[in-house]
């Protein structure tokens, strides 16, 4: 079985290699059947198993913050992903599925209709990082004390996920930003066609 690369499909990955995250071979993925996030199915790369053992066998001295740093950082790829997906999942398109892989992930969704939406599902990912690191960076300018276990949190799901979500910005071939950009010439025209209805509606009333 191979993904379904729809023309909707988001193929943006998270790593700084600029290539399909999911190659051909499905022998590397797994499925662990459908998620609660929008019906989605959630599929999961060997590299995420093999991370989990080697980040557990690096830190048995302290297998909490290890923990807390393996979540977190799977927490920014599933955080993006479900951005795409809670948006895509709004304009009423079916979410087929979410790839899940050490740092970078997929997110399937049935081919959207029209350029604002597939704009607007572009935004998704990155707009769910920002919700996230955002709070998390403000709290953390006014946090003076120790975090503890909470450093990697802050670090990853604030500081790095704060970079990764402005790197898919970028307007590089694989990444958000291609689609993300191109918002503006289509927000402008959405507002010049409000202004030609209003004026028309104004002239009407006038007469
Ligand atoms: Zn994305």
């Amino acid at each position: 079985m191979r993904p379904r690369l729809q023309s909707g499909a988001c193929v943006r990955p998270l790593s700084f290699t600029v290539r399909s995250p999911a190659p051909k071979p499905m022998r590397y993925w797994f499925s662990l059947g459908r998620s609660r996030w929008f019906g989605a199915r959630l599929h999961v790369h060997l590299s995420v198993v093999i991370l989990t053992v080697v980040v557990a066998l690096a830190a048995v001295e302290s297998p909490a913050f290890a923990a807390v740093t393996l979540l977190s950082f799977l927490g920014v790829v599933l955080l993006h992903e479900w951005g795409h997906a809670a948006v895509a999942h709004h304009f009423g398109y079916a979410v087929e599925g979410i790839w899940l892989a050490a740092i970078h992930g997929r997110c399937e969704y049935q081919a959207p209709e029209t350029q604002w939406e597939r704009s607007v599902i572009a935004w998704g990912g990155v707009a769910a990082q920002l919700a996230v690191a955002v709070p998390i960076i403000a709290l953390d300018s006014v946090w003076h004390r120790s975090l503890g276990i909470f450093g990697p949190v802050v670090l990853i799901l604030g500081y790095y996920s704060w970079l990764v979500a402005m790197f898919n910005l970028l307007p590089l071939k694989g990444l958000d930003g291609p689609l993300a950009w191109r918002i503006i010439p289509l927000l402008r025209k959405r507002i010049e066609a409000r202004r030609v209805v209003r004026n028309a509606l104004g002239r009407r009333r006038d007469r």
